[in-house]
Parts: structure tokens; C-alpha cells; sequence
């Protein structure tokens, strides 16, 4: 969270988290808290997260591959036109289409109805390795059902509980749950709706229903104030992200998954085979031409991949010191520290490198003698 240049000036974890004393009704949904810039900074630092995004993702999905148990869930929900939807296409264009799973929950189909309120949740759960992202999730089992009066209180009453230790047991199997509600202000859903009777390409997105949902908007706001009350918890907390700046809460989204999934820890396997033999056996089948095309890009390939773990782990570094309630003195040493770490696994790296040109050439000219030997029909 670099202070100058990212726009962030708070952790937007810490700006937006629920906590216990949150207070729904003097929520301002126009406000774009932590954040220091216009709607053109906003969008241009979500671009910029979105490398980056793409690299944690790729290092949960490899994780997952060779047996990792972690996942990563993000719960949306809002009223309509709060912009569930588009958070979630943002979020998902930014990451490869193979590492994320999206779900979208309706109203309970008959045979879902014979079934507990989470059934249809648990078979809907991210695989090991995948960001899952939930489209309105087992909480429409604590808003709309409570709003509309779809299962008696005592039912409804006890499924908080239920969903924390369900929630619980997840976080504890691997799985890092986000829980985002996009809040927007009631004037501001006003103006969205009429836009969808507006024009002609946004109407198939408009539903009678909307307006009847709208009439219960205090209804709503008391559910989703007992929801934060009840379900912001420490394993899972609820982020509610003031939605009426659409491109803060795509910001504000997209920051609060990149800083989690640095904290994770994402490195890259290891595998359990040696590169060096690989290697040996590889170029046994290539020809010299290929090897030596391989050669040339040796230093360009290991630069890169210095490159890009390089960012990573500064970004590391940064929430390290940040998070860290130290003084300032204390700050500089653990940034020392970390950068330490960073440069010696560079160097590390660098004499990897030396190792493979040199196990490069020999190969060479193992594969031009083999092709000579061929040549002259030896
Ligand atoms: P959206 O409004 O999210 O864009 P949509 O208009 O296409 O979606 P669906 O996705 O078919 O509609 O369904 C959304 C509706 O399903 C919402 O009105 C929501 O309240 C309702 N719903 C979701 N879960 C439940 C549930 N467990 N019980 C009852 N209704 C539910």
C-alpha cells in the first residue's frame, strides 16, 4: 500500500471492515473512504492491481494443482442494481478464466427446498486452488427470507449461528472467506432503475420485483444491519463498500482481494524433481538449433521470473511494515529484514542462473558432436 503512489491511504480492510459497533444507518454510501483520488485514479490503479492479481491467482492455482488445500471465497451481496454483477466481471477479467469459479444463487429450485439452507452452498464451494465468487449466497437465507417472511422467525433466528460455524469450518479446511456488501444509497438505486426503463439495451435487466423489493428498503437495511452484527466475525468478516462510486467499490473490491491474497503466502511449488536432471533428459531429444534458442532466452526467462516475485514480495514488504503496529524505528528494521530476505533469494537466483547457462552450453555441444557423429553416418 504504497502512500504516495497507489491512492490508498488506509488499508481498505481497515476502512470498511464491519465491526461490532458499525451503524448501517450512518453509512455513507457516496463516500470513498481510504482512498485518495478521482474516479480516473481509481480505474487506473485497479489496472495496475490486476497484474498482480493475475500472479497470486496463478500461484493459488498451482498450489491447488500439486495437492494444496487453500481457496479463496468471495461472498458478494447487495440490493439490486448495488452492482453485484459488474464487481464480479471486473474482478474475474482480471484473473485467468480457469482459476475462478462463479455461482449465482436464485430462488431455492424444489429440490434444493428439500434440502438444509447450506446444501446448495457446500456443493457450489471453491475447489483447492480457485477464487470462488458468490453471487448473492446462504445469506438471501437471513435478508430475503426474513424480509418476506419465507420461513418462520425461530427458523430464520438460529441460521446466523449456523452460518458462522459453517463459515468457521470452512476458513479452518483452507478456504479465506471475504464477505463484501456493496451498499447503495436509495436515491442513487432510484436513479439506476430508471435508467434501466430508459434504455432499451438495460431493460431485460429489469424486473417488476425490483420495485417491489425497494418498497421494503427499511426492511432490507434492519436485515443486513443484523447480518453485520451477527456474522461479521474475526475468521470472516463482512467488508461493506459504499456503492454508489461504481469505481470505488470495483477498487475498493479488487484491493482487499490483492492484500489478502499477499498475505497468503502464495509461493511457487516445488517440485519434487530436480531441474538439472530434467534437463539432461530434455535435451537428449532436442536438437542443438533448439538448444541454443533456449540458451539465448535463459537470462531473459530467469530475469522475468526475478521480476515478477520481486513485486510481489515488495508488495509484501509494504504490508508487513504496514500492518505492524510499530513505531517508526522498529518499521525500518522489519522492512530491512524483509528486503534482506528478498535480496539473498535473488542472489540465490542469479547463481541458479550461472549454474543452467553453463549446463546449457555443455548441452550444446553434446547435442552438435550427437549430430555430427549422425551426419557422417557413425
Ligand atoms: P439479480 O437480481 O441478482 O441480478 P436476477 O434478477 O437475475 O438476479 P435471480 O438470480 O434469478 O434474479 O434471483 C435473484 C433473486 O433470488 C433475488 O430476488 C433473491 O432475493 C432471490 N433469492 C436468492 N436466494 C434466495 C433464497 N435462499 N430464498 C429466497 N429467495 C432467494
Amino acid at each position: 500500500m504504497g502512500k504516495g503512489h497507489s491512492g490508498w491511504t488506509e488499508d481498505p480492510r481497515d476502512a470498511l471492515r464491519a465491526r461490532p459497533d458499525f451503524s448501517l444507518e450512518e453509512f455513507d454510501r457516496g463516500a470513498t473512504p481510504g482512498f485518495r483520488g478521482r474516479k480516473s485514479d481509481g480505474k487506473a490503479l485497479g489496472r495496475q492491481r490486476g497484474t498482480l492479481l493475475s500472479e497470486l491467482q496463478e500461484r493459488l492455482f498451482a498450489e491447488g494443482r500439486i495437492g494444496g488445500s487453500r481457496s479463496v471465497l468471495c461472498v458478494v451481496q447487495g440490493l439490486d442494481t448495488a452492482g453485484k454483477g459488474g464487481v464480479t466481471r471486473h474482478v474475474m477479467s482480471m484473473v485467468d478464466p480457469q482459476g475462478v469459479a462463479l455461482h449465482s444463487f436464485g430462488p431455492p429450485t424444489e429440490e434444493e427446498l428439500k434440502h438444509h439452507f447450506l446444501w446448495r452452498i457446500r456443493r457450489a464451494l471453491p475447489r483447492p486452488g480457485l477464487i470462488g465468487v458468490f453471487d448473492r449466497s446462504h445469506y438471501e437465507d437471513v435478508l430475503v427470507v426474513r424480509v418476506d417472511d419465507l420461513a418462520p422467525r425461530d427458523v430464520w433466528e438460529q441460521r446466523y449461528d449456523e452460518i458462522n460455524r459453517f463459515e468457521k469450518d470452512l476458513v479452518d479446511c483452507g478456504t479465506v472467506v471475504l464477505k463484501f456488501a456493496l451498499m447503495v444509497s436509495q436515491d442513487e438505486q432510484g436513479v439506476r432503475l430508471m435508467e434501466r426503463l430508459d434504455r432499451p439495451d438495460k431493460r431485460w435487466k429489469f424486473s417488476g420485483n425490483d420495485v417491489r423489493t425497494r418498497g421494503k428498503w427499511n426492511a432490507y437495511q434492519e436485515a443486513y444491519q443484523a447480518v453485520f452484527e451477527r456474522t461479521s466475525t474475526d475468521w470472516a468478516p463482512w467488508y461493506v463498500i459504499p456503492a454508489d462510486h461504481k469505481w470505488y467499490s470495483r477498487a475498493a473490491i479488487t484491493e482487499i482481494l490483492t492484500q489478502t491474497m499477499i498475505d497468503m503466502d502464495l509461493g511457487w511449488p516445488q517440485p519434487d524433481w530436480d531441474p538439472f536432471d530434467m534437463r539432461e533428459e530434455l535435451a537428449a531429444e532436442m536438437s542443438s538449433r533448439a538448444l541454443k534458442a533456449s540458451l539465448s532466452d535463459t537470462v531473459d526467462n530467469v530475469k522475468s521470473a526475478i521480476a515478477e516475485d520481486a513485486s510481489v514480495q515488495r508488495e509484501e514488504v509494504e504490508v508487513q511494515v504496514e500492518d505492524g503496529d510499530v513505531d517508526g524505528a522498529s518499521a525500518k528494521a522489519e522492512e530491512r529484514a524483509a528486503l534482506a530476505e528478498v535480496t539473498a533469494q535473488k542472489a540465490q537466483r542469479f547463481a541458479e542462473l550461472t549454474r543452467t547457462r553453463q549446463q546449457k552450453e555443455r548441452l550444446v555441444e553434446q547435442a552438435e558432436a550427437r549430430e555430427t557423429l549422425a551426419r557422417e553416418g557413425r
